[in-house]
């Protein structure tokens, strides 16, 4: 048996048990071993009949006597009934509802029970205790016996069993692939004990053992990769403060710290000679767009051209405007380039804009004529040729594939470098594990001035209540957004869609019945892009008071006479783009609101929407995401395939360092990881299934 050997290869798994193996992720002998229970059962406490104490959990041993079934008619159950003796004495053992365990256990077998004794109806007896056969190493009683995360059709029973014969299968074949000087459980060791340790403690030890190796691989992939990328040859764009200067002092109003030690931070990157390949992190309106147009400055006055790539057409279009105005006075030209429509502007920024065919507008850019050109996934097609690009920013980073990213990264000459940006915030240690300390900028403080965003939760029966409210809003002259989950009603309104609004059925009743004195649009993605735009505008100049979308409006617009935002079927959405909403508003003087609408009744969506209502900031949120939802389900990971073990472990900052550390000395003696076949082999089947920056 090899590790790597797909999972069919154990006998007892056909294609039934593979396919249910596939939904939890598993698909070789290893991805087997390393699906560790989430906790464990203690029936450790082996002790003899007379000693079972009432409604105690305890594990008893000892001889079948009697067994048998009994129907009873007025219940409609079955109840197994059965006696177990040892040599201190003998007590009575009853199953209920599972008729098929007198083909199972039979009298006189030996077996180990293990649950609680209760009392009824005058006699004391075990009640549906677990039951295993005696034999010399056992798996379901009489230990502390793993319970793994269920799914359908996969029970802790039967994978207990399966791992049992694989790990029997594979003794002493399994290679350690960490260093012994580690001081770490041994590879095999650690494997029988995660899965059927014989105490607590070694349990943990195991757990230590395997945290600190997926915490290591990922440190190795990194260091590799970074090591990597400082051996590749970037250009060198030298910090122009003149420009900057000028730049920064044109704005209406002054950057916060924040804004000033990130822009420096990408600035002195841009100046070293190897790629720089950045994370900026900040919440949504922390203002990203001005630190990533220093950095287009001062790189486009250096001689090289800038790609600046948004996830949608609307936010590539108002990046354009943005980065148009702010780069208005430097004698530039800017570009926009999107998928669906064939007009396309450049602009010398001092005149108007001018429209210019996208044939031309490739060609500019290949001249190397335009200097900033701004767009959509439309910036990555094959004909999209760039003269001299030495700066790729992409805005919402997470929107783009590895591929995305790398293609528009592989230019003929130069390799460009990377500015990535997001406001989903993940949480620092996990951001710290990934992207390492060197290669992210904060953005932690929102511009002064700002208000908080009021987030209300709001009930069933306080809707009417809260569009009195709103419309007083609308009154004083602000704007408002209504985002549902759905375009359109389910057309078998099943009850589970029912209460669920949809786009289309909300602009009816908000502008017929609800608000039928002011101004409604509507936007979704099946609109053509030419009559998003025109709702766009039409709702950034205020001939629009109220916007009812999709989450097309999730990132980066910006309208900041917007000061409510209500969100409907909140409980749809998961908690980062509930955030990324709530953003849209709180973007001005005025006093803001969210208003999150859920038919759920499910104490979990009441608690992530409780955490929303409770946390100012994303990296706050982040962190509580993390939490209550669990680290398998945590928002960004299920990108980045990192294991649960792994999750857990990124609370612990101290752990972190020392993997970090050891994989850095290790990687400083032997870079290939030649005198470390096993642990190439394993880091090589780890990066195919974790993607890193
Ligand atoms: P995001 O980080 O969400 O992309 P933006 O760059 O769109 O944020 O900035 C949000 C708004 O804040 C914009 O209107 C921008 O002009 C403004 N802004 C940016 N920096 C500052 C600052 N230091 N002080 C005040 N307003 C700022
Ligand atoms: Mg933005």
């Amino acid at each position: 048996m090899n590790l790597f050997a797909p999972i069919n290869k154990v006998s007892k798994i056909g294609p039934v048990f593979e396919s249910k193996l596939k939904k939890l992720g598993i698909e070789t002998i290893h991805d087997l071993l390393y699906h560790f229970p989430h906790r464990y059962e203690d029936f450790s406490d082996l002790i003899s009949i007379e000693k079972v104490e009432l409604n105690k959990l305890c594990t008893v041993k000892g001889k079948i006597l009697a067994i048998n079934n009994i129907r009873t008619f007025k219940k409609r159950v079955t109840i197994t009934e059965a006696i177990l003796q040892d040599k201190s004495g003998a007590i009575k053992v009853v199953w209920f509802n599972q008729p098929y365990l007198v083909k199972n256990l039979k009298k006189n077998d030996e077996v180990f029970l293990s649950g609680k004794a209760i009392f009824k109806k005058n006699i004391i007896y075990l009640s549906n205790p677990v039951y295993e056969k005696i034999s010399p190493i056992t798996l379901h009683t009489g230990r502390l016996v793993p319970v793994y995360p269920e799914t359908e059709g996969l029970s802790s029973r039967w994978l207990r069993i399966i791992l049992k014969s694989v790990l029997v299968g594979l003794k002493n074949k399994i290679p350690e692939i960490l260093p012994l000087e580690f001081n770490l459980l041994k590879i095999e060791k650690a494997l029988w004990q995660i899965h059927f340790p014989e105490s607590l403690k070694l349990a943990e030890k195991a757990k230590q053992r395997f945290s600190f190796e997926q915490l290591f691989l990922i440190q190795l992939a990194v260091l590799r990769q970074r090591i990597r990328i400082t051996q590749e040859k970037s250009v060198s764009i030298p910090i122009n403060l003149k420009f900057i200067k000028r730049l920064v002092s044109s704005l209406p109003y002054k950057l916060t710290n924040a804004q000033k030690k990130c822009s420096w931070q990408i600035l002195k990157d841009l100046e070293k000679a190897y790629p720089m390949n950045r994370l900026l992190e900040g919440d949504v309106g922390s203002g990203k767009t001005i630190v990533a147009t220093i950095a287009a400055l001062s790189t486009v006055k250096a001689g090289y051209q800038v790609a600046f790539m948004a996830p949608t057409e609307i936010l590539a279009k108002q990046h354009f405007q943005e980065v148009f105005k702010l780069l208005k006075n430097f004698n530039l030209d800017v570009g926009i380039l999107t998928g669906k429509e064939d007009k396309f502007y450049s602009k010398k920024l001092k005149n108007d804009f001018i429209e210019i065919s996208r044939k031309k507008l490739l060609e500019k850019t290949e001249k190397g004529e335009i200097n900033v050109l701004i767009g959509t996934h439309a910036l990555i097609q094959d004909k999209v040729k760039f003269n001299k690009l030495a700066l790729v920013i992409l805005d919402e980073q997470h929107r783009f594939g590895i591929k995305q990213r790398a293609k528009l990264c592989k230019q003929k000459n130069i390799i460009p470098h990377l500015l990535s940006m997001t406001a989903t915030p993940i949480p620092r240690t996990l951001a710290l594990t990934i992207y390492g300390d060197l290669d992210l900028s904060l953005l932690d403080e929102l511009p002064k001035g700002r208000k908080k965003i009021i987030t209300e939760i709001v009930k069933p029966e306080e809707r009417k209540k809260t569009y009195a409210f709103i419309k007083k809003e609308l009154k004083k002259g602000r704007q408002v957004f209504v985002v549902c989950p759905r375009i359109e009603e389910k057309e078998n309104d099943n009850s589970n869609w029912s209460e669920t609004k949809a786009v289309k059925k909300e602009f009816e009743i908000l502008s017929k019945e609800i608000f039928p004195e002011f101004k409604v649009g509507m936007i979704h993605g099946k609109l053509a892009s030419k009559e998003k735009e025109r709702i766009m505008k039409d709702f950034k100049n205020k001939k629009i008071d109220i916007i009812v979308s999709t989450s097309v409006v999730e990132v980066g617009i910006d309208v900041p006479n917007a000061s409510v935002m209500m969100i409907e079927g909140a409980e749809r959405f998961g908690l980062a783009q509930l955030h990324q909403f709530r953003g849209r508003v709180g973007r001005s003087k005025f006093q803001s609101y969210c208003f999150v609408l859920t038919g759920s009744h499910s104490t979990k969506s009441y608690q992530r929407l409780k955490a929303l209502k409770q946390a100012e900031t994303g990296f706050v949120l982040a962190e509580k995401d993390l939490e209550l939802r669990g680290p398998g389900e945590f928002s960004g990971t299920r990108q980045w395939g990192i294991p649960d073990l792994t999750m857990q472990s990124l609370t612990n900052l101290a752990l972190i360092q020392e993997t970090r550390e050891k994989a850095r000395q290790l990687l400083q003696k032997d870079f290939h990881l030649k005198n470390h076949p096993f642990l190439k082999q394993k880091l090589k089947n780890f990066q195919e299934n974790i993607h890193l920056e």
